[in-house]
């Protein structure tokens, strides 16, 4: 994605072939040119390090004091103000980080997977598919308000929906014409995939966990029936928060990776590269093309000041551009204005023992519920350590949205309470917390873009184009944006 985000940019400036297999190749001289980058995001500084490499000069102004952007990880000292929470400071202990942006890198990004190599970024399997965590639905059906393990459910609806395919099939009443041989090739296929008896029933299966496991001597096991269909679907368990998407849509497909020590480790990597172009706590108020060149207008912590440069690259997410002085074309404008922010959320939580490893056998991996949380992540890192650090909650759109008008320690308290009806350990081993609503953070505004297709055919194509000495990068300017049909995001 980072990569991706720069890419239109330099693809703009004649830099570029089209559609790379791996990181930039460019070629030409810079020499004598000074390029204004704005913001020290991952899109901001890739484009810095590869215009570096041609002998441009580059400024890049950022106002946060820390580079990265969204890509940051949350360690003890972390701090943020929130448009409308106070100051917040993280207090987990040294070694303990949860990341508050990106945590996920598919295996397909391959400019991503490039730079890490690149800037020697060690990087890990990041667990995004567990059997083991639950679902948790809350609700008034027989399996409502208690933990249900993802496996059970999974593997009774892939018994359940076999068996009525097999049925059909069976009794001719699938609407293809099957010869009879390949009628009985897809029944075959139904009885593995589904786990089905001869009969072609789903019943009882150790492929949804066992009441007793299995052990040495004549510890045989037991295995428990299904629940029923109609008590799965009575409990909500089969409602579009517990759409079994993970496995199936291509960004989160495993194999995954995340950065060792966190995934803002690629961003400190790319500003050991380009740091000594970085203007840190440089708030940009003003962005002017000029009959030549630009001018751009930024405050720091000495008062206003102006800088020049041949070409600027704006990589600020579009909902503060929006904020910000300009004097771009009227499509521009309304593109900028226009384009929505993903409203997301996410809550770190650090306890004593790692008791979803030591105690119910969770390693990485995700717990969906149907309230506010949505989702809890366990940690893809540091097993069997002593201590860890969840994400309490990773919540999305009108969810998001209720729970970062809380106070920091009302989103803690509603992160403790809901998610400890799924993990009673919570009260006895909870230590402290950091939250981070990602609409609420002035230099954000929101997780990402959310282009509707009208939206792809013009707002979109309206940035692509440069405006004036201006050139538009970073992840509003990529088909990554991740506007699944359920609007959730990596
Ligand atoms: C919760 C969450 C989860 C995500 N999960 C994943 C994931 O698992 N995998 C994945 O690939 N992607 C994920 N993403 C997306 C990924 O984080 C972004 O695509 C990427 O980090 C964007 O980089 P960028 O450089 O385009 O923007 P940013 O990182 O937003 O950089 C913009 C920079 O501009 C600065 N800035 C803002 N205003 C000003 C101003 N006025 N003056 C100067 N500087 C300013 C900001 O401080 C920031 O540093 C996630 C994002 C979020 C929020």
């Amino acid at each position: 994605m980072l990569a991706g985000g720069a890419y239109p940019a330099m693809l703009a400036l004649n830099l570029l072939p089209a559609a790379p297999a791996h990181a930039f190749k460019l070629e030409g001289s810079g020499k004598g040119k000074h390029i204004i980058i704005l913001g020290a995001g991952l899109a901001g500084m890739t484009v810095a390090y590869e215009l570096g490499k041609l002998g441009y000069h580059c400024t890049i102004l950022e106002a946060r004091n820390r580079a990265g952007g969204r890509c940051w990880s949350i360690r003890k000292g972390a701090s943020e103000t929130e448009t409308t929470n106070s100051h917040q400071t993280a207090n987990f202990d040294n070694g303990l980080y949860f990341n508050a942006g990106p945590s996920r890198i598919p295996h397909h990004h391959e400019l991503t997977m490039q730079y890490c190599k690149e800037l020697g970024v060690p990087l890990e399997v990041y667990n995004n598919v567990n059997e083991s965590t639950y679902y948790y639905s809350e609700g008034n059906g027989s399996l409502s308000n208690q933990k249900v393990r993802a496996r059970e459910v999974h593997n009774d609806m892939r018994g359940y929906m076999s068996e009525l395919l097999a049925k059909a099939v069976d009794q001719g009443q699938v609407d293809t014409s099957l010869s009879s041989e390949d009628a009985a090739k897809v029944i075959e296929y139904l009885r593995a995939e589904g786990g089905l008896d001869i009969d072609k029933l789903y019943k009882a299966s150790a492929r949804r966990g066992y009441l007793e496991a299995p052990g040495a001597g004549n510890k045989v096991g037991s295995v428990a029936d299904p629940h029923k269909l109609a008590d799965i679907i009575q409990s909500g368990l089969l409602d579009p928060d517990f759409y079994n998407v993970a496995e199936y849509t291509y960004e989160l497909q495993m194999t995954m990776f995340q950065a060792v020590g966190g995934m803002d480790k690629i961003a400190q990597a790319l500003e050991k590269q380009v740091g000594k172009s970085i203007k840190f706590g440089a708030e940009v108020t003003e962005v002017q093309n000029q009959p030549e060149g630009v001018k751009i207008i930024y405050k720091d912590k000495k008062g206003t000041q102006e800088l020049t440069g041949d070409l600027c690259v704006c990589t600020l997410p579009l909902p503060v551009l929006s904020n910000i002085n300009h004097n771009f074309s009227s499509d521009v404008s309304r593109a900028i204005d226009f384009v929505p922010y993903i409203q997301t959320g996410k809550i770190g939580l650090q306890f004593k023992r790692r008791f979803w490893e030591e105690d119910e056998h969770i390693f990485g991996g995700i717990t969906h519920t149907n309230n506010e949380l949505t989702q809890i992540f366990y940690p893809s890192n540091d097993y069997l350590s002593k201590k860890g650090a969840l994400i309490g909650y990773y919540n999305f759109n009108e969810k998001a949205k209720a729970v970062g008008e809380l106070s920091y320690k009302e989103r803690e308290q509603l992160a403790l309470q809901k998610g400890g009806m799924i993990h009673p350990q919570y009260p006895k081993e909870f230590e402290n917390s950091f939250s981070v609503s990602w609409h609420k953070l002035p230099h954000s505004l929101g997780g990402w873009a959310v282009y509707s297709s009208d939206d792809r055919n013009t707002h979109y194509q309206a940035l692509q184009k440069p405006e004036g000495q201006v050139y538009f990068a970073g992840e509003h300017m990529t088909y990554l944006t991740f506007n699944r049909l359920d609007g959730r995001g990596l």
